[in-house]
């Protein structure tokens, strides 16, 4: 059987990721946006971000969920093939890794390059109206996709959502299968329970999960990268979602700052689980987070 080492999915993703970049055609400059004042309406800030963003979630969700389809479909065929062998039940890991590397860089990218050039476009709208700075602000910088700090950011991102979903699909059909063992259950009613817990609902729900966090995760990494390169950000501060005011940890985190580049401190916030290790960037803080971040304008 074939064992996925970190090499081999950082050499698939990595191929993946290359191809895509490379594409992408030359890039547009956006023309500027209008507005009034120096200051973020937190309100707004947070709602226009949630529409321009929404869409892309909404489209992940149907990719995500197909391709979950897929991957339960080469299960359901090897239990037909084998009902009475357990051991067999299983996925190519290589293929799925390569399939869901290629349907995140591809999202990411359209991600970084919306969410990026809004970042640049609304930070040298704050900088021009703050008279404190000197320096003369550029009209319009345009995003730029090759970067090579996009490229890592890429890659973290390709890496990391691969991998997870993979182990997390083998997990189910290992614990599902090791949970009927466990009650004396027919081989029958362990195919069932798997087929069940990879079925169409099940992936779908999956899916709306997976594309939330990814959307929001991509769009705030995008949006921090738009800041780096505007010149203009000198840190981000956290805004909780309106919708999500009630939740004690994200309304921990409102306001906090931190340097770009830099994690969130999240120390004394209490995670059910912490799968980032410590580490707080950009949100999503959990499941089914949708806050964002707000550029700090340098002071000159
Ligand atoms: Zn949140």
């Amino acid at each position: 059987m074939l064992k996925l080492t970190e090499e081999t999915i950082e050499t698939i993703v990595n191929s993946i990721v290359d191809l895509i970049l490379s594409n992408q055609g030359k890039y547009q400059k956006n023309s500027e946006g209008g507005g009034q004042s120096g200051k973020i309406d937190n309100e707004l800030f947070w709602e226009s971000y949630i529409k321009r963003v929404d869409p892309h979630e909404k489209r992940y969700i149907e990719i995500v969920n197909k391709d979950l389809n897929k991957l339960s479909g080469e299960v359901f065929t090897k239990i037909e093939v084998y009902p009475d062998d357990t051991d067999k039940w299983k996925f190519d890991k290589k293929k799925w890794i390569g399939e869901f590397a290629e349907i995140e860089a591809t999202f990411l990218v359209k991600l970084y390059k919306q969410e990026g050039q809004k970042a640049i476009d609304e930070a040298l709208k704050l900088a021009r109206k703050k008279k404190s700075i000197k320096a003369e602000i550029p009209i319009s910088i345009a995003f730029d996709l090759f970067n090579p700090l996009v490229k890592e950011e890429l890659l973290k991102q390709t890496t990391r959502f691969p991998a997870g979903l993979i182990n997390t699909t083998e997990e189910i059909i290992r614990g599902t299968i090791a949970t009927g063992i466990e009650a004396g259950e027919s081989i029958d009613k362990l195919a069932d329970r798997v087929m069940e817990r990879l079925g169409d609902e099940a992936n779908r729900n999956r899916a709306e999960m997976i594309a939330r966090s990814e959307t929001i995760y991509g769009s705030n990494a995008g949006a921090e990268m738009g800041y780096m390169q505007s010149g203009v950000v000198e840190g981000k501060q956290w805004l909780t979602s309106i919708d999500e005011r009630s939740c004690i940890e994200c309304e921990l985190m409102n306001n906090r700052t931190a340097s770009l580049g830099e994690s969130f401190n999240i120390r004394d916030i209490d995670l059910n689980f912490d799968y980032t290790d410590g580490e707080m960037p950009v949100p999503p803080l959990h499941c089914n987070c949708r806050c964002t971040i707000i550029p700090l304008i340098i002071k000159v």
